[in-house]
């Protein structure tokens, strides 16, 4: 028996959270008869993601498909190709099929579960045995258990509560060369509008600075922006933020937003709803700053300021700015 964890890259880079996944699998491995892992890069002209993985650490073969058709990463053609390794191997070769509850692991990984008529189990947070695992429900309010007996466990791993393994230089894990599946030809890829920033992405920022509708308005935000600029840190909002339009919803953070688990999370003018301390409970310190001292927020966080923001952001960005 072996464990199948799908890499998630952007054909040049292998996102962290595969790390993350690769440490679910390590945990996982110990509950298993057999400890191999085996890494699924699937994608187009992905040769600098391959050399990258053949230094993970604890990686015993590394499957790859590299072929035009995955140039776009349409769910319907990765899962298709997931099940045929799956089924190649012979079902009871891979236990598991593991990837991030990402986007795209979203996108694709329920759709394996269904082709190989297995239930998916999502989003999980702890690995209790080789069929058990814990997963937040009701936005993170209750952990749920939940066990399953199918014969493959179709899973996404929550990837911010797992360490990820090290990269190894010098390590050379085997590679095996798959064929492509058929286009499935059930979908096709546009194009993809992706938002330019050179702070770093919101799931991996260490610093996050997030606002809320408090901010009142766009132009507001860039007192975030400064303080975001400071900490070396990336720019969050609340979802009321963002239906108010001030800014892109791809900052959202929440339950149906992003999930975060920075070092430090700053929330501004965030009254702390359930839907938003969902996607941030994973973070090691928070702050909060806001002028109701009955806001939820400070039920969670670590350090609080009750004070009204526009005062407060200011000072703090000349302090920071004097200190250097
Ligand atoms: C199904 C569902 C999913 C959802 N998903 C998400 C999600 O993913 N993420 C998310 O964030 N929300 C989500 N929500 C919405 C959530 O319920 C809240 O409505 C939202 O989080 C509130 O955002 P907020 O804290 O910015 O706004 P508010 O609740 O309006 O809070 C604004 C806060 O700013 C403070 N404030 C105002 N002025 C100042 C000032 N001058 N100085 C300091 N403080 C000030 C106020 O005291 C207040 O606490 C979801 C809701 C539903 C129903």
């Amino acid at each position: 028996m072996a464990i199948l964890i799908v890499a998630e890259h952007d054909n040049k880079v292998l996102q962290k959270a595969t790390l993350s996944v690769l440490s679910a699998a390590t945990e996982l491995a110990q509950y298993t008869d057999d400890r191999e892992l085996h890494l699924l890069i699937i994608g187009y002209e992905c040769q600098p993601v391959v050399e990258i993985a053949q230094g993970i650490a604890g990686v015993s073969q590394i499957l790859v498909s590299d072929h035009q058709i995955y140039q776009s990463p349409l769910a319907e053609n990765i899962a298709s190709l997931i099940v045929s390794v799956a089924q190649e191997q012979g079902s009871a070769d891979y236990c598991h099929i593991l990837t991030s509850a990402s986007t795209s692991g979203k996108d694709y990984q329920p759709r394996v579960a269904a082709l190989l008529d297995v239930a998916q189990i999502s989003d999980i947070i702890s690995i209790e045995s080789a069929d058990t695992f814990k997963r937040p429900i009701y936005a993170g309010k209750a952990i749920a258990t939940v066990q399953s007996i199918d014969c493959i466990k179709v899973i996404t791993v929550r990837s911010s509560v797992f360490m990820p393994v090290q990269l190894i230089t010098g390590n050379k894990v085997p590679i095996t060369m798959l064929n492509p599946q058929a286009d499935s030809g059930k979908s096709t890829f546009i194009n993809a509008v992706l938002t330019q920033s050179s702070r770093p992405e919101l799931t991996t920022a260490k610093v996050i600075v997030a606002g809320g509708r408090g901010m009142k308005n766009a132009e507001n935000f860039k007192l975030l922006d400064t303080l975001a600029d400071q900490l070396n840190g990336a720019v969050g909002a609340s979802r009321a933020a963002v239906d108010a339009g001030f800014v892109a919803n791809d900052l959202q953070i929440g339950q149906t937003g992003k999930i975060v688990a920075p070092d430090l999370y700053i929330a501004v003018g965030i009254s702390g709803a359930i839907q938003h301390i969902a996607g941030i409970s994973g973070s090691k310190v928070i702050v909060a700053i806001n002028n109701d001292p009955d806001a939820p927020i400070f039920d969670i966080a670590d350090y609080g300021l009750v004070a009204d923001l526009f005062e407060v952001l200011p000072e703090l960005t000349t302090v920071l700015k004097v200190k250097g």
